[in-house]
């Protein structure tokens, strides 16, 4: 393109003599530029119509992109687990030493193929922004509970100890994204254990902060490895970086793509991942990230039965960590518990407690231990008499194998439970295992107690319950839960079929439903039950369906296919008993509306005055009648006499140590503890007839709820002078 030079024409047209000729070539050469211009703006234009043509092709190649990734995914994932399955089968049927070496080495190449398929592809959607987060409701302890039971295994196997602790102050029904956030932990727990030869792994979520709405969870995985050089941290987070990419790879295989990818997922909960580490100590790699909580608070504070409290508890274990996290839980029960690090040291302990007259009623101990390990300890104490009967056993082991339940229960174990110990599982078992015991009839008394609603044992009895579940243990787990809450009739089959053909023969009164069933699922059996056409004999039984995983719309799902509520496994024995008396209630309230007396047995209006007293509204002043009501008390234990004087003096015996406790946790500032103490005055003085000093607990337990204790402070005043009216009435009556 020709340029014209403005300084040169001036300089031209300072010359007259040049001027017209230098005023035409200006002008052709202005009309050539003119022309070259258009030519260029044509060009332009033309490249601007090619760039949008090309970006339009650039997005839809981008779109195919990413709908290409999301259909590889699946066909890649779908026969991997085909192999990872099939491989699995293979492995349980008997095969030789050659062909499982063999089998064995498909199901490791494949799972770690699988692995690089998920991270490249998840590293390709994030490249091109297409990651992105699920936002469901979920239970933060069943997730990192998958993590743990996944990974412990291999773990363990390594030699190494694991522990894995979720805070009791963590809250559990969450909304977020589970897959990724177990994708996270499943890195670094991974890596952990990659690079740590011997020592431990410990796993610790923690509550960072909490608001109405929301919740800032931190996530810490911290190892006895190689750890990692200072000069090299900064880089770990980038993709494809490896601290020694030469030398590491070959030695510790992976491809650097996990720290970058768990990275942007933290990032992307609103949190960020760190690392701490010295070099030949181990590292610790943490992450935040921020979760919504679920608008409905199903939370109900684990409370275990006083029966359970009561009782001494001993954790040995040698391994700190291990240790502290099995006492964490019990101090968030409220369990007296002490600990020992050894086997001597916990014999010790044992035989001075007897003789100090308070002895320990159960001993969690550990299986692994040097010098004498769980199964020896577990021997000494039952050779030695002044232990062997009232001394309850629960052992713990990393690595379960075949026959070993059944040579440490020979021992005189009375529960076997696998490490790392999940909370709920230690609490169903010490709720098990006492229930077990000869403490069974003192038990059923007490445990009579804490339940809010009154029904009589004679009523529970009459109840008749249908368990459909396929899991053996969780089968076992639920009959026992229900004997031990006084509903001894009930019957159990393995599937919705079967379910079904029982219903056909038995007008049961309840049916507890597990959704995921083989043959005929908890959804499709419920249908058969309430279709009118169908042959089952009560189409309006209750059903309560029992489910693994609180997914979103899980609630809804069984709502929507008939059922009535809902409790999610593992179940917590406090609200499982609360949704079965909903129902049985309901049934009663039933009764009286139609005034048919098909269900249950006794009748509704008896109930009704008998139904939680405690919900009615509190009084300034209270009368005589409610301080106590011996004679409703005593119709509702249909006049055994025996059995209230039974049931005052179990009374008197625990109430001022649950007032004690719960002005310990006052004193202590503990919120939970108040709510959770005056929660059991509460129902235990209202399950004799106590409704002042109940009312008077409820203002506590409320109080405990708001987290103003001050107020519980002032309010204990009320709940001691309702306590000593209680005790002169009741020396009247005496
Ligand atoms: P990969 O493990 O697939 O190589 P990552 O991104 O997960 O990829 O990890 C990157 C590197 O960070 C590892 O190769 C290793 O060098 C280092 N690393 C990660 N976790 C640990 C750990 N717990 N201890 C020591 N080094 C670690």
């Amino acid at each position: 393109m020709t340029t014209i030079s403005t300084a040169s024409l001036n300089r031209e047209i300072d010359d007259p003599r040049q001027t017209d000729d230098a005023l035409q070539k200006a002008r052709a050469d202005t009309e050539a530029a003119g022309r070259e211009l258009a030519e260029v703006n044509k060009q332009l234009e033309d490249a601007i119509a090619r760039a949008n043509e090309l970006a339009m092709e650039a997005e839809t190649a981008n779109i195919a992109k990413s709908v290409f990734l999301a259909n590889m995914s699946h066909e890649i994932r779908t026969p991997m687990n085909g192999i990872i399955g099939m491989t699995g089968l293979l492995l349980d049927t008997d095969l030789d030493q050659e062909q499982r070496e063999y089998a064995e080495t498909v199901r490791i190449s494949s799972e770690s193929l699988l692995q690089l398929i998920n991270n490249i592809l998840d590293f390709s959607k994030i490249e091109t922004g297409k990651l992105e987060l699920e936002i469901i409701d979920f239970d933060l302890r069943v997730t990192v509970g998958d993590v743990s039971d996944m990974l412990a295994p291999g773990i363990y196997e390594k030699g190494l100890e694991f522990a894995c602790m979720v805070h009791p102050e963590v809250l559990s029904c969450l909304r977020g994204d589970p897959g990724r956030l177990r994708q996270i932990l499943v890195n670094l727990v991974g890596n952990a254990a990659k690079f740590t030869k011997k020592g431990e792994i410990f796993v610790q979520v923690s509550l960072e902060q909490e608001t109405d709405t929301h919740a800032a969870v931190r996530f810490a995985v911290t190892d006895t490895g190689i750890g990692i050089p200072r000069d090299r941290m900064d880089r770990l987070f980038k993709s494809f970086s490896q601290v020694d990419a030469a030398s590491t790879t070959r030695k510790y295989g992976g491809t650097g793509l996990g720290l970058a990818i768990s990275k942007q997922l933290a990032e992307m909960m609103g949190g960020q991942i760190e690392v701490e580490s010295k070099e030949g100590k181990g590292s610790t790699f943490w992450f935040k990230a921020l979760f919504e909580k679920q608008p409905e608070d199903r939370r109900t504070p684990q409370v275990l039965p006083p029966y359970v409290l009561r009782k001494r508890i001993l954790v040995v274990d040698d391994n700190a960590t291990s240790r502290e996290i099995v006492c964490a839980y019990l101090k968030s029960w409220n369990c007296r518990y002490s600990a020992a690090s050894d086997a001597n040291e916990a014999l010790s302990m044992l035989k001075q407690a007897v003789e100090a007259k308070d002895a320990f009623h159960i001993v969690i101990i550990d299986q692994l231990m040097p010098a004498m390990n769980g199964e020896a300890l577990g021997r000494a104490v039952k050779r030695t008499t002044s232990l062997k009967d009232t001394t309850l056993l629960i052992m713990l082991t990393a690595q379960a194998q075949r026959g070993d339940a059944l040579r440490v229960k020979k021992i005189g174990f009375d529960a076997y439970l696998t490490k790392p110990v999940k909370p709920s599982s230690l609490f169903d078992c010490l709720v098990t295992v006492l229930s077990n015991t000869t403490y069974q009839k003192e038990d059923r008394r007490k445990l009579a107690l804490v339940t809010r609603h009154t029904l009589s044992e004679a009523k529970k009895r009459g109840v008749r319950i249908l368990l459909a579940e396929d899991n053996a243990v969780n089968q076992k787990l639920v009959l026992r839960l229900l004997e031990k809450f006084g509903y001894s009739g009930a019957d159990a089959v393995i599937n919705g079929k079967k379910a079904i053909e029982a219903l056909e023969r038995i007008p049961y009164d309840l049916v507890l439903m597990d959704v995921q069933m083989p043959e005929m699922d908890g959804f499709e059996a419920t249908g058969i039950i309430r279709d009118p056409e169908s042959k089952v004999c009560n189409h309006d039984v209750p059903v309560i369906a029992m489910t693994a995983h609180a997914m979103k719309g899980d609630r809804e799902r069984c709502i929507e296919a008939g059922m009535d509520d809902y409790v999610t496994k593992p179940v917590e024995p406090q609200k499982f008993l609360d949704a079965i008396e909903r129902q049985i209630h309901d049934l009663a309230t039933d009764e009286t509306d139609q005034g048919s007396g098909i269900r249950g047995q006794g009748s509704g209006t008896e109930y009704k005055e008998n139904s939680s007293p405690v919900e009615e509204k509190i009084s300034g002043f209270s009368d005589e009648k409610d301080v106590f009501d011996k004679s409703t008390l005593i119709e509702r234990l249909d006049g055994d006499e025996e059995f209230l004087s039974e049931l005052l003096s179990l009374f008197a015996q625990d109430t001022p140590l649950q007032l004690k406790e719960l002005k310990q946790a006052i004193d202590d500032n503990d919120a939970t503890r108040v709510t959770l103490h005056a929660h059991t005055i509460k129902g235990s003085s209202a399950n004799i007839g106590a409704k002042a000093l109940s009312n008077a607990a409820l203002d506590i337990e409320m109080a405990g709820k708001n987290r103003d204790l001050n107020n519980a402070r002032l309010l204990i005043g009320k709940l001691e002078y309702e306590l000593d009216r209680l005790k002169t009435a009741l020396q009247n009556l005496s």
